[in-house]
C-alpha cells in the first residue's frame, strides 16, 4: 500500500517527533500542578514557563504576554468577547471581515443578538479585504477590529499591519485582533511590528498536539475573562493548565524550522505544484498569487469538490473541500471572493507542510488528471 499524501495540513497536521516526546515526558515524568509550591509543581512550572518563552520568541513578544488557551477557538472567542466587554462603555462597534473563521465571525454574531454593531467587509476577488475599507468603517464607537492574518481556505494575507496603523492613527478606542492560526510558525509575524493588539495562535496547525493555543496580548491592552477560576494565567484564562499539551506546543515550537527559509521551500512546492495542476488543462486556481504558499486552493469545473475528495482519498491522497469546519457545505469565503457556483462548488484546498513532496504532489496532479478523465463524463 502507498504512504500517505497529506495535503490538508490547514485543517490539521501531523504531530512531529518532538512535539510527541515532549507530551510523553511531562504525562510520565512532569505531571505535578505547575501551581503547587514543591518541586514537581516547580518542575512543571519550568517546563510551562519554556514553552511561553519559546511562543514568545517566535512573535517577538514578552512570555507574560502568551495566555494559554484550549486552541485557536478559545484564544479567537476570548479575543473578540474580552476586547467588547472591556470596551463597553466607550463604544459599541466591531469592524471584521466577512471571511473570518467560525470563531470570530459566530462570536461577533452573538455580541450582535447582545446589541453590538457588527460591521462585516467583503473581500475583493483576490481575497483580500482591503485597509481602506477597514479604515472607513472604524469610528470612535469601534472598541474592536479583529481581521485574520491569512485566510484558512485561500491563504489570501490580509492588510493587518496597514489597518492597524491606520485605525491606530483615528484615535477610536478600538483594540486590534488578528488570527494567525494559519500564518503563526509559517510566515515572520513580530508583535511590534505588525500592530495588533491581541493574536491567535494554535498548536496542531504546526506539528503540536490539538486542543493548545495561545492568545497573545500586549501589556498595554486589556480585556475581560470569560471563565473565572482560579488565577492561572494571570486570572485571564484560569483552570489548571493543560501542561501536556503546552509541553506539546513547546516541542512543536522548538521543531519549527528557520520560518522564512521555509516559506521559501513551501513556495517552490507550491509553484510545482500550481504548474503542474495548471499544464493538465482541468484545473483553475483560487488562491491569490501573493498569499501564503502554504495553501492552495483550486477548483475542478464539473467534479464536485466532495466528490473529488473521494476520489483522491481512494489513493490516500488528502485534501479538504472547503475547510475542516465546513464539513462539505459550500465556502462562504469564495462565494465572498465572488466567485461562480462552478468554481465554489468544485473547490479544493490543498494545504502543505514541511513534510510535504515532490514525489507526493506528483501523485496528487495525476491523481486530479485521472478524476478529470473519469468523473466529468459521468
Ligand atoms: N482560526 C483559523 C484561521 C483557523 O484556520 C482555525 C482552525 O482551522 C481556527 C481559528 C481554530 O483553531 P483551533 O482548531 O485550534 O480551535
Amino acid at each position: 500500500m502507498e504512504d500517505i499524501a497529506y495535503f490538508d495540513n490547514s485543517a490539521t497536521t501531523k504531530p512531529c517527533e518532538n512535539a510527541v516526546k515532549k507530551m510523553n515526558d511531562s504525562l510520565n515524568n512532569n505531571w505535578g500542578n505547575p501551581s503547587s509550591l514543591y518541586d514537581m509543581g516547580l518542575s512543571a512550572e519550568r517546563e510551562m514557563y519554556a514553552a511561553r518563552s519559546a511562543v514568545a520568541k517566535t512573535l517577538s513578544c514578552r512570555p507574560d504576554e502568551v495566555y494559554f488557551t484550549s486552541g485557536g477557538t478559545e484564544a479567537n472567542n476570548l479575543a473578540v468577547f474580552g476586547a467588547y466587554r472591556a470596551g463597553a462603555r466607550r463604544g459599541n462597534r466591531i469592524v471584521t471581515t466577512s471571511i473570518e473563521h467560525p470563531s470570530v465571525q459566530n462570536a461577533a454574531a452573538e455580541l450582535e443578538k447582545q446589541g453590538a454593531e457588527v460591521v462585516r467587509l467583503s473581500p475583493g476577488s483576490d481575497g483580500r479585504v482591503k485597509a481602506e475599507d477597514i479604515l472607513a468603517a472604524v469610528d470612535k464607537n469601534t472598541v474592536l477590529v479583529s481581521i485574520m492574518l491569512a485566510n484558512n481556505e485561500t491563504g489570501a494575507i490580509q492588510p493587518v499591519e496597514a489597518a492597524a496603523a491606520a485605525v491606530k492613527k483615528t484615535g477610536a478606542p478600538a483594540l486590534i485582533h488578528a488570527d494567525c492560526v494559519q500564518a503563526f510558525g509559517k510566515m515572520p509575524i513580530r508583535l511590534d511590528r505588525i500592530g495588533a493588539d491581541l493574536i491567535t495562535v494554535s498548536g496542531h496547525k504546526i506539528h503540536g498536539p490539538k486542543g493548545i493555543g495561545a492568545l497573545i496580548k500586549k501589556k498595554t491592552a486589556r480585556i475581560l475573562p470569560r471563565a473565572f477560576g482560579g488565577g492561572q494565567e494571570s486570572g485571564l484564562r484560569p483552570g489548571t493548565e493543560a501542561s501536556p499539551l503546552i509541553a506539546g506546543l513547546l516541542g512543536a515550537v522548538e521543531a519549527l524550522p528557520d520560518i522564512p527559509a521555509q516559506l521559501k521551500k513551501i513556495g517552490e512546492l507550491k509553484a510545482y505544484t500550481a504548474e503542474r495542476l495548471l499544464a493538465t488543462g482541468v484545473v483553475k486556481i483560487n488562491s491569490p498569487e501573493d498569499g501564503l504558499p502554504y495553501i492552495l486552493n483550486i477548483s475542478v469545473p464539473g467534479i464536485r469538490s466532495e466528490t473529488m475528495l473521494h476520489f483522491l482519498e481512494e489513493r490516500r491522497i488528502y485534501v479538504s473541500s472547503g475547510s475542516a469546519c465546513a464539513k462539505g457545505k459550500p465556502s462562504y469565503v469564495l462565494r465572498e471572493m465572488g466567485l461562480p457556483d462552478d468554481l465554489a462548488d468544485s473547490a479544493v484546498r490543498i494545504s502543505f507542510s514541511r513534510y510535504n513532496t515532490e514525489e507526493q504532489a506528483d501523485r496528487l496532479v495525476s491523481a486530479v488528471s485521472e478524476a478529470a478523465a473519469v468523473l466529468k463524463h459521468k
